[in-house]
Protein backbone atom coordinates (compact mmCIF):
# COMPACT_ATOMS: atom_id res chain seq x y z
CA UNK A 1 0.00 0.00 0.00
CA UNK A 2 1.21 3.69 -0.49
CA UNK A 3 0.27 6.86 0.16
CA UNK A 4 -3.10 8.03 -1.49
CA UNK A 5 -5.32 11.51 -0.96
CA UNK A 6 -8.30 8.88 -1.50
CA UNK A 7 -7.55 7.47 1.92
CA UNK A 8 -9.11 10.53 3.42
CA UNK A 9 -12.04 11.20 1.24
CA UNK A 10 -14.32 9.61 3.60
CA UNK A 11 -13.38 12.31 6.07
CA UNK A 12 -13.54 15.44 4.31
CA UNK A 13 -16.93 14.56 3.30
CA UNK A 14 -17.75 15.38 7.13
CA UNK A 15 -16.23 18.80 5.96
CA UNK A 16 -15.66 19.54 9.90
CA UNK A 17 -13.38 22.55 10.95
CA UNK A 18 -12.24 20.46 14.11
CA UNK A 19 -10.74 17.17 14.37
CA UNK A 20 -13.62 14.27 14.14
CA UNK A 21 -15.19 13.72 17.32
CA UNK A 22 -16.23 9.84 18.06
CA UNK A 23 -18.05 9.35 22.14
CA UNK A 24 -20.27 6.68 23.76
CA UNK A 25 -19.84 4.03 25.88
CA UNK A 26 -17.90 1.38 26.28
CA UNK A 27 -20.76 -0.74 25.91
CA UNK A 28 -24.43 -0.51 24.69
CA UNK A 29 -26.05 -1.40 28.37
CA UNK A 30 -29.59 -1.34 28.15
CA UNK A 31 -31.89 0.97 25.20
CA UNK A 32 -32.34 3.83 28.20
CA UNK A 33 -28.79 4.19 28.21
CA UNK A 34 -27.86 4.24 24.80
CA UNK A 35 -30.32 6.98 24.30
CA UNK A 36 -29.74 8.87 27.33
CA UNK A 37 -25.98 8.88 26.02
CA UNK A 38 -27.10 9.93 22.41
CA UNK A 39 -29.29 12.56 23.52
CA UNK A 40 -26.01 14.10 25.42
CA UNK A 41 -23.81 14.13 23.03
CA UNK A 42 -26.19 15.45 20.53
CA UNK A 43 -25.61 18.74 19.43
CA UNK A 44 -22.22 18.91 20.35
CA UNK A 45 -19.04 18.36 18.61
CA UNK A 46 -19.26 14.69 18.76
CA UNK A 47 -20.13 13.87 14.95
CA UNK A 48 -20.67 9.85 15.71
CA UNK A 49 -21.80 7.38 18.41
CA UNK A 50 -19.91 4.80 19.58
CA UNK A 51 -20.87 1.47 21.51
CA UNK A 52 -19.39 -1.94 22.04
CA UNK A 53 -21.79 -4.56 21.17
CA UNK A 54 -19.93 -7.79 21.73
CA UNK A 55 -17.17 -7.20 23.95
CA UNK A 56 -13.66 -8.90 23.71
CA UNK A 57 -12.21 -9.28 26.93
CA UNK A 58 -9.23 -10.26 27.69
CA UNK A 59 -9.84 -12.84 30.80
CA UNK A 60 -13.48 -14.72 30.49
CA UNK A 61 -16.05 -13.59 33.41
CA UNK A 62 -16.66 -9.92 32.76
CA UNK A 63 -19.29 -8.20 30.66
CA UNK A 64 -19.59 -9.61 27.13
CA UNK A 65 -22.15 -7.74 25.83
CA UNK A 66 -25.66 -6.95 24.92
CA UNK A 67 -24.87 -8.70 21.59
CA UNK A 68 -26.90 -7.95 18.40
CA UNK A 69 -29.84 -6.99 20.14
CA UNK A 70 -28.14 -3.82 21.40
CA UNK A 71 -27.63 -2.83 17.25
CA UNK A 72 -31.60 -1.74 17.32
CA UNK A 73 -30.78 0.54 19.89
CA UNK A 74 -27.71 2.16 17.95
CA UNK A 75 -30.10 2.46 15.51
CA UNK A 76 -32.79 4.16 16.94
CA UNK A 77 -30.42 6.30 18.64
CA UNK A 78 -28.99 7.59 15.14
CA UNK A 79 -33.17 8.24 13.94
CA UNK A 80 -33.58 10.06 17.36
CA UNK A 81 -30.10 11.87 17.16
CA UNK A 82 -28.89 11.99 13.57
CA UNK A 83 -25.53 11.15 15.02
CA UNK A 84 -23.84 8.56 12.77
CA UNK A 85 -22.92 4.88 14.43
CA UNK A 86 -20.23 3.31 14.59
CA UNK A 87 -19.39 -0.68 16.80
CA UNK A 88 -16.68 -3.24 17.01
CA UNK A 89 -16.58 -6.09 14.68
CA UNK A 90 -14.37 -9.13 15.04
CA UNK A 91 -15.94 -11.90 12.87
CA UNK A 92 -17.78 -12.33 9.83
CA UNK A 93 -21.07 -12.54 11.61
CA UNK A 94 -20.50 -9.07 13.25
CA UNK A 95 -19.80 -7.88 9.60
CA UNK A 96 -23.24 -8.96 8.22
CA UNK A 97 -25.17 -8.25 11.51
CA UNK A 98 -23.82 -4.53 11.42
CA UNK A 99 -24.59 -3.54 8.03
CA UNK A 100 -28.04 -4.97 8.27
CA UNK A 101 -28.83 -2.44 10.81
CA UNK A 102 -26.85 0.12 9.28
CA UNK A 103 -23.98 0.83 10.99
CA UNK A 104 -22.38 3.68 9.40
CA UNK A 105 -18.20 2.85 10.57
CA UNK A 106 -16.56 0.06 11.83
CA UNK A 107 -13.63 -0.55 14.22
CA UNK A 108 -11.96 -3.53 14.45
CA UNK A 109 -10.53 -4.19 18.09
CA UNK A 110 -7.29 -4.21 19.04
CA UNK A 111 -7.35 -7.78 20.18
CA UNK A 112 -8.38 -8.51 16.66
CA UNK A 113 -6.01 -6.69 14.85
CA UNK A 114 -3.53 -9.18 15.66
CA UNK A 115 -4.76 -12.03 14.07
CA UNK A 116 -4.72 -11.88 10.29
CA UNK A 117 -7.17 -14.75 10.06
CA UNK A 118 -9.51 -12.73 11.23
CA UNK A 119 -9.28 -9.52 9.92
CA UNK A 120 -8.45 -11.71 6.42
CA UNK A 121 -12.29 -13.03 7.68
CA UNK A 122 -13.80 -9.39 8.42
CA UNK A 123 -11.95 -7.95 5.49
CA UNK A 124 -13.63 -10.99 2.86
CA UNK A 125 -16.73 -10.28 4.79
CA UNK A 126 -16.74 -6.47 3.90
CA UNK A 127 -15.85 -6.44 -0.30
CA UNK A 128 -18.18 -4.38 -1.76
CA UNK A 129 -18.69 -1.67 1.00
CA UNK A 130 -17.91 1.59 0.98
CA UNK A 131 -18.32 1.83 4.88
CA UNK A 132 -15.36 3.49 6.71
CA UNK A 133 -13.14 1.11 8.78
CA UNK A 134 -10.89 2.10 11.80
CA UNK A 135 -8.50 -0.18 12.53
CA UNK A 136 -7.01 -0.27 16.09
CA UNK A 137 -3.26 -0.70 16.60
CA UNK A 138 -2.03 -4.33 17.97
CA UNK A 139 -2.17 -4.81 21.69
CA UNK A 140 1.25 -5.36 21.02
CA UNK A 141 4.22 -2.95 19.72
CA UNK A 142 3.94 -3.93 16.33
CA UNK A 143 3.90 -2.00 13.33
CA UNK A 144 4.32 -4.24 10.90
CA UNK A 145 1.33 -5.73 12.64
CA UNK A 146 -0.78 -2.84 12.11
CA UNK A 147 0.17 -2.27 9.16
CA UNK A 148 -0.39 -5.73 7.50
CA UNK A 149 -4.19 -5.22 8.63
CA UNK A 150 -4.58 -1.94 7.20
CA UNK A 151 -3.25 -3.61 3.57
CA UNK A 152 -5.65 -6.40 4.14
CA UNK A 153 -8.39 -4.28 4.27
CA UNK A 154 -6.92 -1.84 1.37
CA UNK A 155 -6.42 -5.23 -0.57
CA UNK A 156 -10.05 -6.18 -0.11
CA UNK A 157 -10.87 -3.15 -1.92
CA UNK A 158 -11.85 -1.38 1.25
CA UNK A 159 -9.98 2.56 0.65
CA UNK A 160 -12.09 4.32 3.27
CA UNK A 161 -9.74 3.41 6.20
CA UNK A 162 -8.65 4.85 9.51
CA UNK A 163 -6.34 3.64 12.19
CA UNK A 164 -6.73 4.57 15.96
CA UNK A 165 -4.21 4.64 18.40
CA UNK A 166 -5.42 3.17 21.69
CA UNK A 167 -1.99 2.48 23.37
CA UNK A 168 0.16 -1.04 23.77
CA UNK A 169 0.07 -3.58 26.71
CA UNK A 170 3.01 -3.81 28.62
CA UNK A 171 3.74 -6.19 31.38
CA UNK A 172 5.11 -3.51 33.75
CA UNK A 173 3.18 -1.55 35.24
CA UNK A 174 2.76 2.29 34.75
CA UNK A 175 0.80 5.18 34.66
CA UNK A 176 -1.08 4.23 31.53
CA UNK A 177 -3.72 1.29 31.21
CA UNK A 178 -1.73 1.08 27.45
CA UNK A 179 1.41 2.81 26.95
CA UNK A 180 0.99 5.42 24.33
CA UNK A 181 4.52 4.43 22.48
CA UNK A 182 4.29 8.36 20.21
CA UNK A 183 6.60 6.84 18.47
CA UNK A 184 4.84 3.98 16.72
CA UNK A 185 1.32 6.56 15.32
CA UNK A 186 4.14 9.20 14.34
CA UNK A 187 6.18 6.44 12.10
CA UNK A 188 3.10 5.44 10.14
CA UNK A 189 1.87 9.02 9.77
CA UNK A 190 5.13 9.87 8.33
CA UNK A 191 4.47 6.97 6.10
CA UNK A 192 0.91 7.26 5.51
CA UNK A 193 0.34 10.86 5.56
CA UNK A 194 -3.15 10.94 4.41
CA UNK A 195 -4.44 8.10 6.74
CA UNK A 196 -6.80 9.32 9.20
CA UNK A 197 -5.37 8.95 12.80
CA UNK A 198 -7.82 8.82 15.57
CA UNK A 199 -5.95 9.12 19.40
CA UNK A 200 -8.63 6.64 21.69
CA UNK A 201 -7.13 8.21 24.86
CA UNK A 202 -9.97 5.94 27.05
CA UNK A 203 -8.18 2.80 26.31
CA UNK A 204 -4.51 4.36 27.05
CA UNK A 205 -5.24 6.16 30.02
CA UNK A 206 -7.62 3.53 31.68
CA UNK A 207 -8.49 6.56 33.90
CA UNK A 208 -9.87 9.96 33.57
CA UNK A 209 -7.86 12.50 34.81
CA UNK A 210 -5.16 12.22 32.00
CA UNK A 211 -7.54 12.22 29.19
CA UNK A 212 -7.37 15.91 28.18
CA UNK A 213 -3.49 15.95 28.26
CA UNK A 214 -3.45 13.10 25.82
CA UNK A 215 -6.36 14.17 23.18
CA UNK A 216 -3.70 17.87 23.41
CA UNK A 217 -0.89 15.58 22.85
CA UNK A 218 -2.74 13.99 19.50
CA UNK A 219 -4.07 17.39 18.30
CA UNK A 220 -0.09 18.95 18.53
CA UNK A 221 1.12 15.47 16.80
CA UNK A 222 -1.64 15.97 14.26
CA UNK A 223 -4.32 13.45 14.42
CA UNK A 224 -7.56 13.97 12.69
CA UNK A 225 -9.56 12.72 15.11
CA UNK A 226 -10.37 11.19 18.94
CA UNK A 227 -12.54 8.46 19.95
CA UNK A 228 -13.82 9.02 23.63
CA UNK A 229 -15.14 6.84 25.62
CA UNK A 230 -18.44 8.64 27.14
CA UNK A 231 -21.06 7.39 29.88
CA UNK A 232 -23.82 9.26 31.62
CA UNK A 233 -23.25 8.03 34.57
CA UNK A 234 -19.95 6.53 34.49
CA UNK A 235 -19.12 5.50 37.57
CA UNK A 236 -21.41 2.61 37.42
CA UNK A 237 -21.07 1.45 33.96
CA UNK A 238 -20.68 -2.08 33.14
CA UNK A 239 -17.14 -1.76 31.73
CA UNK A 240 -14.17 0.17 31.70
CA UNK A 241 -16.06 2.49 34.51
CA UNK A 242 -12.71 3.99 35.86
CA UNK A 243 -11.68 5.00 32.46
CA UNK A 244 -15.52 6.93 30.96
CA UNK A 245 -16.31 10.78 31.52
CA UNK A 246 -19.77 12.46 30.87
CA UNK A 247 -20.64 14.13 27.49
CA UNK A 248 -20.45 16.92 29.59
CA UNK A 249 -16.88 16.85 31.05
CA UNK A 250 -16.16 15.84 27.00
CA UNK A 251 -17.68 18.86 25.78
CA UNK A 252 -15.49 20.85 28.60
CA UNK A 253 -12.22 18.84 26.93
CA UNK A 254 -13.46 19.50 23.48
CA UNK A 255 -13.82 23.53 24.34
CA UNK A 256 -10.44 23.36 26.26
CA UNK A 257 -8.32 21.57 23.44
CA UNK A 258 -6.42 23.81 21.65
CA UNK A 259 -6.63 22.79 17.96
CA UNK A 260 -3.27 23.56 15.46
CA UNK A 261 -5.14 22.91 12.39
CA UNK A 262 -4.96 26.33 10.91
CA UNK A 263 -5.56 26.51 7.18
CA UNK A 264 -4.03 29.85 6.15
CA UNK A 265 -0.59 30.21 4.12
CA UNK A 266 1.37 31.00 7.00
CA UNK A 267 -0.18 28.54 9.19
CA UNK A 268 1.07 25.76 7.16
CA UNK A 269 4.63 26.45 8.55
CA UNK A 270 3.49 27.05 12.04
CA UNK A 271 1.68 23.30 12.00
CA UNK A 272 4.58 21.67 10.76
CA UNK A 273 7.07 23.09 12.72
CA UNK A 274 4.54 22.49 15.75
CA UNK A 275 4.53 18.66 14.34
CA UNK A 276 7.62 18.58 14.59
CA UNK A 277 8.41 20.06 18.11
CA UNK A 278 6.10 17.69 19.63
CA UNK A 279 7.42 14.77 18.02
CA UNK A 280 11.36 15.67 19.82
CA UNK A 281 9.15 16.31 22.94
CA UNK A 282 7.90 12.68 22.74
CA UNK A 283 11.40 11.67 21.88
CA UNK A 284 12.92 13.63 24.78
CA UNK A 285 10.78 12.54 27.01
CA UNK A 286 11.71 8.63 26.23
CA UNK A 287 15.31 9.63 26.75
CA UNK A 288 14.62 10.78 30.14
CA UNK A 289 12.59 7.44 31.02
CA UNK A 290 15.60 5.24 29.48
CA UNK A 291 18.68 7.04 31.71
CA UNK A 292 16.20 6.93 34.59
CA UNK A 293 16.49 3.13 33.62
CA UNK A 294 19.62 2.77 33.34
CA UNK A 295 20.25 4.26 36.82
CA UNK A 296 18.30 1.78 37.83
CA UNK A 297 20.18 -0.74 36.81
CA UNK A 298 23.52 1.02 37.45
CA UNK A 299 22.20 1.44 41.18
CA UNK A 300 21.82 -2.76 40.98
CA UNK A 301 25.26 -3.13 40.33
CA UNK A 302 26.47 -0.72 42.61
CA UNK A 303 24.90 -2.74 45.52
CA UNK A 304 26.35 -5.67 43.99
CA UNK A 305 29.62 -4.54 44.37
CA UNK A 306 29.32 -3.21 47.79
CA UNK A 307 27.91 -6.55 49.49
CA UNK A 308 31.71 -8.11 47.38
CA UNK A 309 33.76 -5.20 48.02
CA UNK A 310 34.38 -4.19 44.57
CA UNK A 311 35.48 -0.97 44.00
CA UNK A 312 33.05 1.47 42.10
CA UNK A 313 35.21 2.44 38.79
CA UNK A 314 35.81 -0.36 36.50
CA UNK A 315 38.12 1.20 33.59
CA UNK A 316 39.03 -1.86 32.01
CA UNK A 317 34.88 -2.27 31.65
CA UNK A 318 34.15 1.57 30.81
CA UNK A 319 36.15 1.68 28.14
CA UNK A 320 34.74 -1.56 26.32
CA UNK A 321 31.04 0.56 26.53
CA UNK A 322 32.98 3.81 24.98
CA UNK A 323 34.34 1.72 21.71
CA UNK A 324 31.16 -0.34 21.11
CA UNK A 325 29.20 2.84 21.52
CA UNK A 326 31.38 4.72 19.08
CA UNK A 327 30.63 2.47 16.29
CA UNK A 328 27.04 2.27 17.22
CA UNK A 329 26.79 5.92 17.00
CA UNK A 330 28.68 5.88 13.31
CA UNK A 331 25.90 3.64 12.55
CA UNK A 332 23.42 6.14 13.26
CA UNK A 333 25.62 9.34 12.40
CA UNK A 334 26.41 10.30 15.41
CA UNK A 335 30.02 11.84 16.18
CA UNK A 336 32.45 10.29 18.10
CA UNK A 337 32.72 13.75 19.38
CA UNK A 338 29.34 13.51 20.71
CA UNK A 339 29.11 10.13 22.26
CA UNK A 340 32.21 10.34 24.20
CA UNK A 341 30.91 13.87 25.58
CA UNK A 342 27.65 11.82 26.39
CA UNK A 343 29.04 8.89 27.61
CA UNK A 344 31.14 10.46 29.81
CA UNK A 345 28.02 13.01 31.16
CA UNK A 346 25.93 9.32 31.51
CA UNK A 347 29.32 7.54 33.59
CA UNK A 348 29.60 10.28 35.50
CA UNK A 349 26.35 10.44 36.64
CA UNK A 350 26.26 6.43 37.30
CA UNK A 351 29.36 6.21 39.16
CA UNK A 352 27.42 9.43 41.29
CA UNK A 353 24.22 7.10 41.92
CA UNK A 354 26.95 3.65 42.76
CA UNK A 355 28.61 6.10 45.31
CA UNK A 356 25.18 6.53 46.82
CA UNK A 357 24.61 3.37 47.25
CA UNK A 358 28.04 2.56 48.79
CA UNK A 359 27.07 5.10 51.33
CA UNK A 360 23.84 3.67 52.51
C1 LIG B 1 -13.28 -0.61 23.11
O1 LIG B 1 -13.12 0.31 22.31
O2 LIG B 1 -14.17 -0.63 23.96
C2 LIG B 1 -12.29 -1.71 23.11
C3 LIG B 1 -12.59 -2.93 23.52
O3 LIG B 1 -11.11 -1.30 22.70
P1 LIG B 1 -9.73 -2.08 22.39
O4 LIG B 1 -10.01 -2.99 21.27
O5 LIG B 1 -8.87 -0.91 22.04
O6 LIG B 1 -9.31 -2.75 23.67
MN1 LIG C 1 -13.72 0.02 26.57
Amino acid sequence: MENKKELRTWLNKFELDHPLVIAGPCSAETEKQVLEIANQLKNTDATVLRAGIWKPRTRPGNFEGVGALGLKWLQKAKEETGMLITTEVANANHVELALKHDVDILWIGARTTVSPFIVQEIADALQGTDKPVLIKNPVNPDLSLWLGAVERFYTAGINNLGVIHRGFSAYEKTRYRNNPEWQLPIDLQNRFPDLPLILDPSHIAGRRDIIFDLCQTALDLNYDGLMVETHHDPDNAWSDASQQITPAALVKIMNDLKIRKETSAGAEYNNKINTLRTQIDVIDHQLIEVLGKRMKVSDGIGALKKSNNVAVLQSKRWNEILGKMILEGEENKLSEEFILRMFKAIHQESINHQEKVFKQ
